[in-house]
């Protein structure tokens, strides 16, 4: 299945750009001074190009120009580094999937070690970039915590601590009155603490990592790949104001991945939105409990994920909601915000008529079969895609390993990531986007008060 699915496209293909977003990321807004805005122009040659500047791709050009200096990276893509899905997520670096009603979550022992090898290679990244490079980025390890407010998130969470369990994973139960002091919120009725993930302010981390990239990188922003030739000595693609000629190509465009030739008809597109309040007083601090910062991740994996940041705004995420041709509207996401003022409203009622500052959507790309793209996809042609759900330590290790895996490297997560199942095609438009409509609406309206 993945050989005639990966096939590699010979004419000059003909690429659609990514929509642009109706609102930008709240992190986006609040993540201090642009970056240089460097569209590409004329001609350009390079050792290799990576197109997309998410997890992913960012990654994969600091891994390739740190491995080979002397060799030219571009890194490019179509919108502004930290607007982009990887900018718009809740920012957890999550060391190990967490979905508890994943059926076969506690069985799949190898599947479930080999995530989290991967994983922690991801965040031993993402630290170094921190204490080696002085990113800055709100950078809090302080874990995540599994939050029920029903009986039946409680069943979900027991459920998720046998397979901690079977993994020899530390964790420590939470209880009502000390999740409420912690938030503030009576909606908690028990929680669970997993120490290994960090939280992070994701577009502060990913625009000032692109300000310290290694010199043999160049970054352009704003410039959409609009067509792609890829040829046995070289590859060619064209920018709206100009040509690149690359050796190698490693395509980190989550989704947009299929556009470029390869995995036709797997991916399926799938928006979650969020949104932010304003800073909160000193006062209205103190309705929000005593812990300064916190993540909290719902039991239930359709439930409402929390977060209050470094710099004291409450956040919230939840509705997924099929985006076809990954596009997403305007009232999109105003009705995804009526969902978020209900589930404010459930944690601080106090607090909930202030309302948001700003809400948006973003890209998680999905495969049916949960697969994902690594590798090489044709002579000189890598890739990296689809998230299905987590893309930040994940796509941070993805990204960095397929960099390593272009330069003729080899490593134990070159080796997990190689043996992951590329994702499948698809079942037919109308039959995906109904199924995920009912899916997801059914799911939404089950998961009750976790929301
Ligand atoms: C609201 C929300 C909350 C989330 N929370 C979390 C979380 O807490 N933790 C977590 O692990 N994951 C989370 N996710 C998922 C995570 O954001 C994604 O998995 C991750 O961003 C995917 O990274 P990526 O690098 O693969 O893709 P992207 O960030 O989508 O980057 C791909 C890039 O490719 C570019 N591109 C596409 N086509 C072209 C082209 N033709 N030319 C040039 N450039 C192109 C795009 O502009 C884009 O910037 C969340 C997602 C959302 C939306």
């Amino acid at each position: 299945m993945a050989q005639s699915l990966r096939g590699a496209p010979q004419a000059r293909i003909m690429i659609d750009p990514p929509v642009q977003e109706p609102t930008d990321s709240g992190w986006y807004v609040t993540s201090g001074p642009d970056l240089p805005l460097v569209p590409h122009r004329g001609e350009t040659r390079c050792e290799c190009l990576v197109i997309g500047a998410g997890w992913m791709g960012l990654h994969a050009a600091r891994r390739y120009a740190e491995l080979s200096p002397d060799r030219s990276v571009v890194l490019v893509d179509a919108g502004r580094i930290g607007n982009n899905a990887s900018g718009r997520c809740m920012g957890f670096a999550i060391d190990l999937a967490h979905n508890p009603r994943k059926h076969d979550f506690v069985e799949d022992i190898q599947g479930n070690r080999d995530e989290l090898l991967a994983n922690l290679d991801g965040n031993a990244y993402l630290r170094s970039a921190v204490e080696e490079l002085g990113v800055d980025c709100d950078w809090d390890p302080q874990g995540k915590y599994h939050s029920a407010a029903t009986d039946h998130g409680v069943v979900d969470l027991v459920s998720f601590s046998r397979a901690l369990d079977v993994m020899g994973q530390k964790y420590r139960w939470v209880e009502r009155d000390e999740m409420q002091a912690m938030t503030g919120s009576k909606h908690y009725i028990k929680a669970l603490h997993h120490p290994g993930t960090i939280l992070i302010q994701p577009a502060k981390y990913l625009k000032n990592l692109t300000r310290i990239l290694p010199k043999n990188v160049t970054v352009h922003e704003n410039t959409v790949i609009s067509t792609a030739s890829f040829g046995d000595r070289e590859h060619v693609f064209e920018t709206p104001s100009g040509v690149i000629r690359a050796k190698q190509v490693i395509i980190c465009a989550a989704g947009y991945l299929t556009r470029f030739g390869f995995y036709g008809q797997t991916a399926i597109p799938v928006y979650t939105f969020a949104s932010m309040t304003r800073p909160l007083t000193e006062s209205e601090l103190a309705r929000a409990g005593s812990q300064a910062a916190y993540g909290l991740i719902p039991a239930n994996s359709f439930g409402t994920t929390v977060r209050r940041t470094a710099d004291n705004r409450l956040f919230l995420r939840n509705v997924y909601s099929y985006a076809p041709n990954f596009k997403t509207t305007r009232l999109d996401v105003e009705r995804a915000r009526e969902q978020q003022k209900i589930a404010f409203q459930r944690r601080w009622p106090e607090l909930a008529p202030m309302g948001f500052e700003i809400s948006w959507g973003g890209l998680l790309t999905l495969a049916q079969n949960g697969g994902m793209v690594f590798g090489e996809l044709a002579a000189n042609v890598y890739g990296a895609a689809f998230c299905n759900g987590t893309g930040v330590s994940r796509g941070t290790a993805f990204g960095k390993a397929v960099a390593e895996l272009a330069l003729g490297r080899s490593s134990p997560v070159i080796d997990i990531l190689k043996r992951r199942t590329p994702p499948s095609r698809a079942y037919p438009e109308i039959i995906t986007s109904t199924g995920v409509r009912l899916v997801t609406g059914w799911r939404f309206r089950r998961a009750g008060h976790e929301v």
